[in-house]
Parts: C-alpha cells; structure tokens; sequence
C-alpha cells in the first residue's frame, strides 16, 4: 500500500488505490464523494472550496498535482511554488480525508498518449495566449474525476474561464458529477489570492491590488450608467491601469459566462476579466457586473 496515514488524513500516491479506494465508498452508497482538484501551495482561496465541500458532510478528497501539459511556459512550470508539508497541515486542519498527490509518473506513465479538449471555448481569454493550456486543463480534470469517481467537484471563480470549460465538458461527455463554483477569495487588500502571488516583488505586490481596484471602478461605471458600451468599459479601465504603471495587460475582457461570448453593452450576468503580467508574474482577476 501506497499510503501515509497523518492523523485522520490520509495521503494517498497511487491511482489505482485511490480509485479503489473511491469505488468502495460509492459501492457502499452511505456518503457522497466530494472533490477538490488543486496544484497545491494551499491558500485561503483553496481552502474555501474544501470548507464549502464539507458542508456536504461525505468524503472529501484534495488532489495535488502540478500538471506539466497545462503549462505553455517551461520556466513557469519550474517556479511554480510547491508547498506540501504545508498543504498537509493545512488539509488535515480543516480536516479533509484524503489527499491524492500522486508522482508525475503515475498520472502520465510512459507511454501515455490521450488528450481531452474543448473546443471553441479554449481559444478565448487566456487559451488566446496560453495555447494547450487549456486542453491540458481538461485532460487532467477528467483522469482526477476517473481516479477519484466524485459525486461532486469545486472549483473557483478566480478561474472563470477553466470553470466555464470543465461545466461544459461535463455536459458534454455526460460525466456524473455536479460541478459546484466557489467565490473568488481576496486578500484584505483585495487582490485575489493565489499560488503565484508569493513570487510577487515587493513591488509589484504593492500595485497588485490595482487589478481588482480597477475591476471595482468598471463595474461602477456600469451600475451608474447600464447602456455603458463595453469599449468604453474597457478603454476607461486600460486608462486606470496605465494612470497606475500597470502596464503589461494581456486582455481586458467582458464576457457572457453562458457561451463565453462578447455583448456590446454588459448586463448583470455578464463578467469583466482581466490577465496582466506584473514583472514575470501572470495574474488574472475578474468580477461580475
Ligand atoms: P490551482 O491550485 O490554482 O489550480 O487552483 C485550484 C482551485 O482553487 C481552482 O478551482 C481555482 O479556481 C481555485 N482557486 C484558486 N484561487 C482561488 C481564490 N482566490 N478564490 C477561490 N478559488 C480559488
């Protein structure tokens, strides 16, 4: 057996122990699987999905995986923060049941040669530039719900354009499995959280909240005046960012989540989203109108 037990976490490496793992709980039929798929350096964002996962109150299950064909940018993929003995502590604090942190082998043995993609919407917003990403995205999401066999899976908003993309493969290849969305977690100064963001400078940390700031002033624009054009939106918003030194912008966006289409003029349900790259660190952000 592949596993460590820590306190009433349990760490588990192998797919196929998880799996059966995953398969004896279903069978049994008592409580519901919920999974949480993360690439860990666990953070207040992540663990707001596990919070909201038990309240489920069944089996939750944590993935950590740093998944290689999700990243188009070999030096990313290299920094990209890893915090495991952390994570841990973390998971078994808020009492999560298992962890699947399997080795890079177990998830793509030699061999291996299967993608899963969606089509359209991965050409949009940060597929546009991140070309595989998304694919890789997809391709791994499916084989964690085939190893972990969840009732129930959570991701977050802060990913808007991965949650619209796993929805829609799940309705497309009829997968069993209710995708639930979680709100995007900010630190107090309101820059949402994630893993990267330990690898801001000092400086960049300090204008990093001007991201969401801007969001802010964008979606006040529209509650003030709701025939507001989107160009307008987004040229007001540019004019921020530069007013603030951010000057990198990868895209600044208003989307229909539905069908990640662009409306000329935003309504309520639309959202406006943001990819900026402050020093060599890529951030993205976004709020709904
Ligand atoms: P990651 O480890 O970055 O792949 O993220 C794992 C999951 O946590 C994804 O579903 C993310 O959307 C979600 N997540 C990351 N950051 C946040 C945040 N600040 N608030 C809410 N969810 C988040």
């Amino acid at each position: 057996m592949k596993s460590k037990k820590i306190n009433s976490l349990k760490v588990i490496t192998s797919a196929n122990e998880m799996q059966k793992i995953s398969l004896a709980i279903r069978r049994k039929g008592k409580k519901k699987v919920s999974l949480v798929p993360t690439m860990g350096a666990l953070h207040d964002g992540h663990l707001s999905l596990v919070r909201k996962a038990k309240k489920k109150d069944g089996i939750i299950i944590v993935t950590i995986f740093i998944n290689p064909i999700q990243f188009n940018n070999k030096k990313d993929l290299e920094k990209y923060p890893s915090t495991i003995k952390k994570d841990i502590a973390k998971l078994e604090e808020v009492g999560v049941d298992y962890l699947f942190a399997p080795k890079l082998e177990e998830v793509y043995p030699k061999g291996y040669q299967t993608k899963v993609s969606v089509t359209d919407f991965k050409n949009h917003l940060c597929g546009a530039t991140r070309v595989g990403h998304f694919d890789g995205v997809t391709s791994v999401v499916l084989k964690l719900f085939n190893i972990t066999i969840p009732d129930y899976s959570y991701f977050g908003e802060k990913d808007l354009q991965q949650l619209i993309i796993i929805k829609q493969m799940v309705k497309d290849l009829n997968l069993p499995i209710k995708v639930i969305s979680i709100p995007i977690v900010r630190e107090k100064d309101g820059l949402a959280m994630s893993s990267r963001n330990i690898r801001l400078s000092k400086k960049a940390r300090k204008i990093a909240p001007l991201i969401y700031k801007g969001l802010t002033r964008a979606r006040d624009e529209f509650k003030k005046n709701n025939k507001v054009i989107t160009k307008k939106i987004i040229k007001n918003l540019r004019t921020y960012y530069s007013s603030k030194n951010i000057t990198c912008i990868e895209y600044i966006k208003i989307i229909n989540p539905k069908d990640l289409s662009y409306p000329l003029t935003p309504d309520t349900k639309d959202y406006i989203l943001v990819a900026i790259k402050l020093g060599s660190i890529r951030l993205i952000d976004n709020l709904k109108f």
